[in-house]
């Protein structure tokens, strides 16, 4: 049985698995790798995941979701449609949809997956994204780091016996950076740093905000739909100044036409702050591995933003060596995963890679500092330590007759708790003794998917006290799981053939709500000829205008809607699709 690796990402998803020698992508149902992490639930109570899920992000965004990944491992409660449901649970949704890809892709159950995560994810969001394939019927043995497997990828193209890497990974959400040496079949992740809150998408909230200002727009004031509207025309223009020196945003607000012309030279003075914030992780994953830049053979950049010349122009200036921006940046991670999948397996070819990773961050106790009233953190496991990684400190209580102990178990790089982020809470009785303090003896394990479990032995007595780092949701018990996986069962994902129909009609919808006057009329007469043919349940004629209907839209997303109109009533006479 195959086991999948899977990129779970804040704005899109990819699955892929080894076969015949290689890593290879997952085709959806639409026959595209990429899925957006977008969920929506319908009127049926169906779980619609991906791109017609976007869609449904303009028409109805009380409906739906996105960008869930950026609060996995925390509190945090969404509804929809009346549900409660956490960040963990839309992933499940997410990689549901992506196994029953694979299981359609491969023609066999898949039971086993290896999730990929941010460098920089904490226990929390790690424990969260292992729970989120149980939820999705995966078993998740492996979370590997995003940039480890882009580094694997990268190195089973270029086959180098010897090499030295340093990967930018930047995504819509985080920007990841690692230090890779590779000798013989060895791949080693020397070092890593990061900022969790640093993506593509920050660029799409400038441009948002500058479309907002200019247009003397109130943003309290617009409609979650305009919003998202202005979103996604940001989001489009962004990724245009790809190939154009100057471009136009549209959005129809309060039902008038807005418009914003934007040079990228403006675009680029816009995003100077976000530009300047990659410089630190840079420096901090290059200063932490040892190694000068002159050491440092290769730059590869992966992700979605390393579509960016603003950015690949930004990292060669500060680099001063040209990136290597690779063929298909927002795919590598994914296929690292499915590489590592191989591995997994033991298939021939990949069974003699060894590729070592290490903890991105320091984890310590919070102890009681004897010069100020704030908890010091003292460091247990040091940061870019290779994992697996074991490590014990002693400590004492304060004072004789102290009777409880509370141990802070944090992570972070600061000299005070508060700085840092506490990623649980341990306490326990310790026995009364009136004229001595009692000692503990804190061990820190932390294994090779970055989850930590912290034991605490109190030394007069032998007796552990021990617990694995999780956030409150992600704690469950086998039972929880079981219920909880029963109730999101209930709620289906909607039928994959009928994916595609399903898609026009929720383009159309939205071209409907984007617009106003002529624009508006034509999308609602294209939604009833479009239902009407739905109606009649012949599977040939609906074929023959789906096809017709992906071009009409096809003109929609890439022509100014206005100028589409008189094409579209052409192409449909001519084509037979009206009289
Ligand atoms: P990832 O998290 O790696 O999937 O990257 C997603 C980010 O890449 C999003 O912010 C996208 O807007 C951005 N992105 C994808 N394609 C392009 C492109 N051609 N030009 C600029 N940004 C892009």
């Amino acid at each position: 049985m195959a086991i999948i690796g899977i990129d779970l990402g804040t704005t899109n998803s990819l699955a892929a698995v080894w076969k015949e020698d290689k890593s290879v992508l997952i085709p959806n149902v639409f026959g595209e790798y990429l899925t957006p992490s977008v969920v929506h639930i319908d009127q049926n109570g169906e779980i619609i995941v991906g791109k017609i899920a976007k869609e449904k992000l303009i028409t109805e965004p009380e409906n739906t979701m996105a960008s869930f990944k950026r609060d996995m491992g925390t509190d945090k409660v969404y509804t929809l449609r009346n549900r409660e449901f956490t960040p963990t649970d839309l992933s499940s949704f997410v990689l549901r949809k992506l196994k029953e890809d694979a299981e359609q892709y491969l023609q066999e159950e898949i039971e086993e997956a290896i999730i990929s995560v941010p460098a920089y994810f904490n226990d929390n969001q790690r424990s969260a994204t292992k729970l989120a394939g149980r939820l999705a019927g995966l078993k998740v043995e492996r979370i590997i780091n995003e940039p480890s497997a882009a580094a694997l990828y990268t190195q089973m193209q270029n086959k180098q016996e010897e090499c030295r890497y340093l990967v930018v990974d930047f995504g819509g959400g985080t920007l990841d950076i690692s230090v890779v040496d590779i000798f013989d079949d060895v791949i080693e992740i020397v070092a890593v740093a990061g900022d969790n809150h640093l993506g593509g998408d920050d660029f799409d909230t400038l441009l948002m905000e500058t479309f907002i200002e200019k247009n003397r727009l109130e943003i309290k004031k617009l409609t979650k739909q305009e919003r998202q509207s202005i979103r996604k025309e940001a989001e489009r223009a962004k990724i245009a100044f790809s190939k154009e020196k100057e471009v136009q945003m549209n959005a129809f607000i309060g039902g008038m036409e807005r418009t914003l012309s934007i040079t990228e030279k403006e675009f680029i003075n816009l995003g100077k702050d976000l530009f300047i914030r990659m410089q630190e992780p840079i420096d901090k994953a290059l200063q932490d591995s040892q190694f000068s830049l002159e050491e440092i053979d290769e730059v590869i950049m992966v992700g979605g933003s390393s579509h960016m010349p603003s950015v690949v122009n930004y990292v060669h200036y500060i680099l001063k060596k040209e990136p290597k921006i690779s063929a298909n940046p927002d795919e590598v991670v994914a296929l690292g995963v499915g590489t590592y999948a191989g591995i997994k397996e033991r298939f021939e070819a990949v069974k003699d890679i060894l590729i070592t990773d290490i903890c991105p961050f320091t984890l310590g106790v919070g102890i009681v500092d004897e010069y100020s009233d704030e908890l010091k953190m003292s460091p247990v496991i040091e940061r870019n330590s290779t994992l697996p990684v074991s490590r014990e400190q002693m400590f004492n209580t304060i004072m004789p007759g102290q009777t409880r102990v509370k141990i802070f178990i944090c992570q972070g790089e600061h000299r005070y708790v508060k700085d840092n982020t506490v990623l649980g809470i341990m306490e326990f009785n310790v026995p009364c003794s009136k004229d001595s303090i009692q000692y503990i003896l804190v061990r820190f394990t932390y294994d090779i998917n970055g989850i930590l479990v912290v034991d605490a032995k109190i030394c007069s007595t032998g007796e552990i006290i021990n617990k694995c780092i999780v956030g409150k949701n992600t704690t469950m018990n086998e039972e929880e799981i079981t219920a909880r996986v029963k109730e999101l069962e209930e709620l289906k994902l909607h039928p994959r053939k009928r994916d595609k129909n399903r898609l026009i009609l929720a383009k159309i919808e939205r071209i409907f709500e984007e617009n106003v006057g002529e624009i508006r009329k034509f999308a609602d007469y294209l939604i009833d000829y479009y239902n009407a043919v739905l109606d009649t349940q012949d599977a040939k004629r609906i074929a023959w205008v789906n096809h017709r209907m992906e071009y009409i839209l096809e003109l929609f997303e890439t022509e100014p809607a206005n100028r589409v109109i008189f094409e579209v009533r052409k192409y449909m006479h001519d084509e037979g699709m009206v009289e």
